[in-house]
């Protein structure tokens, strides 16, 4: 894995070189475009600090990244090449650099999210299986895990999918793969005919991470059709740089695509989800009426600001891989450190070694502990049966060791009660 960390100076002046290459919208002929400046009533376009800003330069600039900017057949909108030149390194560094992708062999864009790039994914696998073999949508199945995100029903239910959620194990929260393999029998039965199977590259509740090859293999072994999604949307900046093996990535030959989250670990601003998948898939989801795109449109998205490709660009660009490879390992450290202090009470959690997640019994804590301390509940309405930490950056040292304090005080009174 490499990319090279870039100096402040460098970042500003590479995002300055691609506005100068972007039309503007004040000094070009621009007579037919649907997008002009921000209305700087209230968008100051001369303000001192835009000087240093190379984000709120592009946000002020108002570039239209619409369509998709990898696909060398198709040329994007001409007026803002210069920033989704930007776009296209981005994504180069995430498919090649973190996902080991070869060189050239992927697709992608800059999405709004985790659940778009998720969607996208089910819908392109939908389009893939309607138009490879002639099937219709409801006879596709959407396999993934209890422990997935909500984005998966939401997504099935768009586009018409027959949803299959698998359990997982009390303990280890893997996919119960004797489960999955009586559940595909029943749904062939049912006329289901393909499946698009999503897997997870540290869930949203427990960082847990799926068996991408094991659960493949349940497949291949039944002769069943499936495309094969990973949804790295919280692992995606954090798992591969503590896990280096091949597994989760696209040298894995079941998988097809990914999705990941700038603004989960990497401290961009919402709207910061990224797509990637290997080449020749997304024509299925061409959308030839964009006549007016150049290049029409391959993306659920439609319009969106060129600002955002920058911003994550540069968070990528501002640590090197060996900068971020530090940030990872040290957040890594704290959460190892919290877990070493748990085993000493006895409390019992779950926690995948390779993320920042811990998510603790609830039975091991009190509610108006975790309460205090901001800890998230598997159900925010209902009984809690886990609560969640998640050490991102701002949960420091010092904090952990105040929590760990409390929870102490908190089992020697309970055991004095008792
Ligand atoms: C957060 C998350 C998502 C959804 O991402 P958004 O950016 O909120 O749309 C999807 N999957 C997982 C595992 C997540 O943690």
């Amino acid at each position: 894995m490499h990319w090279k960390k870039l100096t402040q100076v460098e970042i500003s002046e590479r995002v300055k070189a691609a506005l100068d290459k972007n039309i503007n919208y004040r000094k070009g002929l621009l007579l037919g475009v649907p997008a002009t400046y921000l209305d700087n009533e209230i968008f100051y376009d001369n303000a001192p600090f835009l000087e240093d800003a190379p984000f709120l330069q592009t946000l002020i600039a108002n570039p239209n990244h619409i369509g998709c900017h990898t696909m060398e057949e198709v040329e994007s909108l001409p007026y803002f090449s210069g920033t989704q030149e930007i776009e296209r390194e981005l994504l180069t560094v995430c498919a090649q650099e973190i996902f080991k992708a070869e060189p050239n062999q992927f697709d992608g864009y800059v999405s709004q999210g985790g659940t778009e790039a998720n969607i996208q994914a089910m819908w392109v696998y939908r389009n893939y299986f309607m138009s490879e073999m002639g099937v219709s949508a409801n006879e596709i199945g959407l396999v993934y895990s209890e422990d997935s995100h909500y984005s998966m029903p939401k997504g099935a239910n768009i586009l018409g999918l027959h949803s299959m959620v698998i359990d997982v194990d009390d303990a280890s929260h893997q996919m119960d793969l004797n489960q999955l393999q009586t559940k595909l029998t029943e749904a062939k039965k049912q006329g289901v005919k393909c499946f698009i199977v999503v897997q997870n590259m540290a869930t949203t509740m427990f960082g847990s991470i799926d068996d991408v090859s094991k659960t493949a293999n349940v497949f291949i072994e039944n002769n069943h059709s499936f495309k094969l999604h990973v949804d790295a949307a919280f692992g995606g900046f954090i798992v591969p740089f503590a896990d280096n093996s091949d597994e989760l990535s696209f040298k894995n030959p079941h998988i097809s695509s990914f999705t990941l989250d700038g603004h989960k670990m990497l401290q961009t601003p919402y709207g910061t989800g990224i797509f990637l998948i290997r080449k020749n898939f997304m024509k299925y989801v061409k959308t030839e009426e964009a006549k007016y795109v150049n290049g029409t449109d391959f993306t659920l998205s439609g319009s969106r600001s060129g600002a955002i490709s920058v911003a994550l660009w540069m968070s990528l660009m501002v640590h090197g891989n060996i900068g971020w490879q530090a940030i990872v390992e040290k957040l890594l450290d704290r959460t190892s450190f919290l877990c070493n202090k748990l085993d000493q009470m006895g409390v019992q959690y779950f926690r995948d070694p390779r993320v920042n997640i811990i998510t603790i019994k609830s039975e091991c804590i009190s509610k108006e502990l975790a309460l205090k301390y901001g800890l998230v509940a598997d159900d925010a309405d209902g009984e809690a049966k886990w609560w969640k930490i998640v050490v991102m950056q701002h949960v420091k040292q010092d904090i952990i060791e105040k929590f760990v304090k409390e929870l102490k005080s908190e089992q020697v009174s309970s055991e004095s009660t008792h």
